[in-house]
């Protein structure tokens, strides 16, 4: 991780002496950079306006991380949200996120969810990311009770296979996510779910960590057919998430940059949507991992080693409840020695937790690692502490951060399990 440097056998992250905090605060933790954080948004929104899109709106992914303070440091910074629950939606205007930015994704929205988002401002949301038709019938129901007009975006199933993990591909026939085509632009011709909405965008989203941009180019092909098939004066084009990161050395070279990600959308819509059309509809982005996972490390203590003949586990204090990626996805996450020494020994860099899958790293090469010694999670800025739980009982753990003037912050205390009940 380029971010992680060794200066006189010490770990640093973003100029911050990683041991000096480990040794003050309780592990294992979070530790993220208000100026990598602040980075990875300005390059994005400013990719977008320099590729030559019009006044684009990136909506920064919630779930990927909602702490308050990276909030309300995006916010700030002018980013959007795109939110999955009332849960985010009251956490993002909380941060200072205005509602006219807004999106609202997910299959299952509820009628309570609904009508908090209707009445997050006199419009409304800017855009009910609808996927169903029920929902659509829903939206328009709650609409007509708050007599209100809801702004309505189909997120359309583009029917692509993009190269991820199954878990996190999303824009395929076998999908929970999205609509068919036929079935959006069926629905355009019944006047009952109309009545308090109204049409404004149109969505893709088709997966997480996306490396290569061949389906990402066919699934924004088709959402500019079928924006043009719809006929309606639509205002936005959404273009959703999934822009990956190089977790392991080997896709450092696979890594889109953000110009050509951005020269992708801006070409492809130009070719297929703006050449055809007098419509001028805004872009919008729905990135979570991309802006914020190279802003966090996960820091961890050894507690003791195990030798079980030729295994060689190291054993940590942070478990897979606090970072699940490895353990959900079998994804790969670098590990880093805080203490520089050299690198030889292969181990097995495993939590406290009840179940095989809590290991972070098998067959690693680490130096000698001593009880007390600290271990650095790499890239663990997004879907980290989001996807935590309080599995075996355990506290959450604390999140701090390097500030703008490199002041150490907690954003967010730990958790004793002396707190669950
Ligand atoms: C999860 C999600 C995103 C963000 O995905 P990243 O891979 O973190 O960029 C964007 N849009 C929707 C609808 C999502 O579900």
């Amino acid at each position: 991780m380029k971010e992680l440097d060794y200066k006189n056998k010490k770990l640093f992250f973003n100029h911050s002496d990683i041991s000096e905090l480990a040794k003050k605060n309780k592990t294992p933790f979070f530790l993220y950079s208000e100026e990598i954080l602040t980075k990875n948004y300005s390059d994005f929104f400013y990719g977008a306006v320099n590729s030559g899109l019009i006044n684009p709106l990136v909506c920064f992914a919630l779930k990927s991380n909602p702490n308050k303070e990276l909030l309300h440091i995006l916010a700030s910074l002018g980013s959007g949200a795109d939110i999955v629950s009332g849960g985010e939606l009251k956490r993002a205007m909380e941060a200072g996120i205005s509602p006219e930015k807004i999106v609202f994704s997910g299959v299952g929205k509820t009628e309570e969810e609904i009508i908090f988002a209707l009445k997050a401002s006199k419009t409304g949301i800017f855009s009910f990311n609808v996927e169903s038709i029920e929902e659509l019938e829903l939206i328009n129901q709650c609409a007509k009770k708050l007599k209100k007009k809801a702004r309505i975006c189909f997120r359309l199933n583009p029917v692509v296979q993009p190269k991820t993990h199954k878990y996190i591909s999303t824009g395929n026939k076998t999908h929970k996510f999205g609509l068919l085509e036929a079935d959006i632009l069926d629905s355009l011709h019944h006047k009952k779910y109309w009545t308090h909405s109204r049409l404004v965008g149109l969505s893709v989203h088709i997966g997480s960590q996306l490396l290569d941009l061949k389906a990402t180019k066919k699934a924004i092909i088709k959402l500019c057919d079928v924006a043009l098939s719809t006929k309606a004066p639509l205002e936005f084009l959404d273009v959703g998430g999934g822009l990956g990161v190089d977790y392991h050395p080997d896709e450092t070279q696979k890594l889109p940059s953000i110009s050509e990600y951005m020269s992708l959308v801006n070409e492809t819509l130009n070719k297929s949507f703006y050449a055809k059309s007098e419509l001028r509809p805004r872009v919008v982005f729905e990135p979570g991992r991309r802006i914020v996972a190279k802003a966090g490390i996960f820091v961890m203590k050894v507690l003791r080693n195990k030798i079980s003949e030729n295994n060689h586990f190291v054993i940590v204090d942070g478990g897979m409840n606090d970072f699940m990626r490895p353990s959900l996805y079998g994804a790969f996450h670098d590990l880093v020695p805080v203490k520089e020494g050299k690198s030889e020994n292969p181990c097995h860099i495993v939590g406290p937790i009840c179940e095989t899958s809590d290991c972070f790293g098998s067959n690693r090469l680490m130096p000698i690692l001593n009880t007390g010694d600290f271990l650095v999670l790499c890239d663990t800025g997004a879907y980290g502490y989001s996807m935590g739980s309080n599995y075996n009982l355990r506290g959450r753990p604390l999140e701090l951060l390097i500030g703008k003037n490199k002041k150490i912050k907690v954003i967010n205390k730990a958790q004793s399990y002396l707190e669950l009940s």
